[in-house]
């Protein structure tokens, strides 16, 4: 019996182990997990502490049975090559024919005064969110802060300091950056971003380092200080490659592996946040899932080469809606840029093309596009000849954003990696509405931005079944048109030419 030992009980070892206990019915399958809780989605986290979900509701399915053993608490400290065996915290060795490393990454903390405790970690009254844990030691710092500073503004900062403000907590946000989330924006996004949580009752200083954490004062690197009982560092992450580097790995910035997830040891592979493909670390969940597939068809005899995930990364925050599509940011030479601008109303739009295809958007403002630009991306279909349209989301030729026309492998809900076919199904057995499809999928519960086409695809499989008097077929895309995801806000096209200004 093959032995495969996973490290990590993350999303992406978790997700792992699933494929394989319907795909590799004979193998044993264990995995060893440092945290005490069962594998949960941590993307969830700000929801959990908005309060919209409780810890429970961020729990992966799946169960330790059969051929898959899940020991949780059980970390490991060393990895033997040669006897091809792991060691864990508790003395006890673990042999595998096959070994993965899951091991995700953690939380960088600047070495600044006061804001290390004794260890080496945050001090009381620090937190630095990566897990359930600490969530939970987060709420209960929060009946005595009076004042919060959250470092960093970029996704999870901004994310984190919506979801306090939505608990109504006053919120500071310090970023160094020249603008919020410059990784992903450029700077008229990022400024009209920053003008949109403003007016939400965040307060966002850009340009500014912290340099010390003081007497309930956090001091900025001018000699300014603002008052922070509680510090939330949200500054970057560091990926979990001690294990392999002491092991004699290939080691960059993450655990370096080929298209196949395979490390410098053909017998060890890695995937997810401490995994480095083609010399980047993604850190983020769309990865993950994609490279769990990958490395369950490679230790299943198959042939599915990683190459590079399409991401879509959305802002989970409430009162503001922010996707952006591929690289967001940078203009490929050669690209064709549609630029649209009304900061006061805080909308931004930018999309670049290329022979006619998105390789990248930008959109603040425009929920109702982002459904049919990322079927666009996702699909590498040409885009509509009126891009402003597009924009408008007043799809188009194929209606991207029509349940009907959307493949069965569609990703609707990326946070949870829900697909069409996985709410068809769900709809079949009978969650009959958008909230028990949610329930039974997951779909939506994350950063929400599905909510309406999951509605969409929810009131297609009624009209079908109304028309057929049989639940929906997945292709027949006729009723879809009406019924594609429902809009908040939907400027006309006359109105997106006044705000053209590239
Ligand atoms: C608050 C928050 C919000 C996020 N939001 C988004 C989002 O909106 N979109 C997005 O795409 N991504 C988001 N991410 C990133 C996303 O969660 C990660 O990409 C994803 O969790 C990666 O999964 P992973 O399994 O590779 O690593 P991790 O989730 O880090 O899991 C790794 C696991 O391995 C365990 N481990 C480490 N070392 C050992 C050891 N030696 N022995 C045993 N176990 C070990 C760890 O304890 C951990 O449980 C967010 C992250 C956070 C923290």
């Amino acid at each position: 019996m093959n032995r495969i030992v996973i490290v990590g009980n993350g999303p992406a070892g978790h997700r792992l182990a699933e494929l394989l206990r319907t795909r590799a019915p004979r193998a044993a399958v264990t995995v060893l997990g440092a945290e005490a809780e069962p594998a949960y989605n941590r993307v969830l986290l700000p929801s959990v502490i908005s309060g919209k979900l409780s810890p429970e509701q961020t729990y992966l399915t799946g169960h330790d049975s059969g051929t898959v053993t899940v020991r949780r608490g059980a970390v490991v400290t060393g990895i033997d090559r040669e006897r091809r065996t792991v060691r864990t915290g508790d003395g006890l060795l673990h042999p595998y024919d096959e070994l993965v490393l899951a091991t995700g990454a953690r939380c960088f903390l600047p070495p600044l005064p006061g804001l290390t405790g004794a260890g080496g970690g945050p001090a009381d009254g620090v937190v630095a969110l990566r897990t359930l844990a600490d969530c939970r030691r987060l709420e209960d710092l929060l009946p005595r802060a009076g004042s919060i500073v959250v470092l960093g503004g970029g996704v999870l900062g901004l994310e984190v300091a919506r979801a306090l403000g939505d608990r109504g907590h006053g919120v500071d946000v310090v970023h160094m950056g020249p603008h919020v989330m410059e990784r992903q924006l450029d700077a008229p996004a990022g400024k009209t971003l920053a003008g949109v949580l403003e007016r939400l009752g965040i307060r966002i200083h850009t340009g500014r380092a912290a340099a010390s954490w003081t007497g309930g004062r956090l001091v900025l690197d001018d000699g300014s200080s603002l008052p922070a009982d509680l510090v939330v560092v949200s500054a970057g992450v560091q990926p979990n490659t001690e294990l392999a580097r002491a092991a004699g790995l290939d080691v960059g910035r993450g655990i370096v592996v080929d298209d196949h997830m395979r490390t410098s040891d053909p017998r060890i592979h890695a995937l997810g946040d401490c995994a480095e493909h083609a010399g980047l670390v993604p850190g983020l969940i769309a990865p993950a899932w994609e490279q769990a597939e990958t490395l369950a068809e490679a230790l299943t005899g198959g042939d599915r080469p990683y190459t590079a995930t399409r991401t879509v990364t959305r802002l989970k925050a409430r009162g503001v809606d922010l996707a952006v599509i591929g690289d967001g940011n940078h203009a490929l030479p050669g690209a064709e840029v549609v630029t649209l601008a009304d900061p006061a109303r805080g909308q931004y739009a930018r999309l670049a093309l290329q022979d006619e295809r998105v390789v990248g958007a930008i959109l603040l403002g425009f929920p109702s596009s982002v459904a049919a630009v990322s079927q666009l991306y996702d699909a590498g279909a040409p885009t509509p000849v009126d891009r402003l349209s597009l924009l408008a989301g007043r799809a188009v030729a194929g209606r991207a954003d029509a349940p009907g026309d959307l493949p069965d492998e569609a990703v609707v809900c990326r946070c949870n990696n829900v697909t069409k076919r996985a709410l068809v199904a769900g709809w079949r057995g009978g969650a009959r509405t958008p909230d028990a499809l949610s329930r039974v999928t997951r779909a939506s519960t994350g950063c929400g931005g599905c909510a309406g086409a999951v509605d969409g695809i929810c009131r297609w499989l009624d009209a079908t079944r109304a028309v057929q008097g049989e639940p929906g077929d997945a292709r027949s895309g006729d009723a879809g048109a009406a019924f594609a995801p429902a809009v908040e806000q939907r400027p006309d096209a006359q109105q997106l030419k006044e705000l053209l200004v590239r």
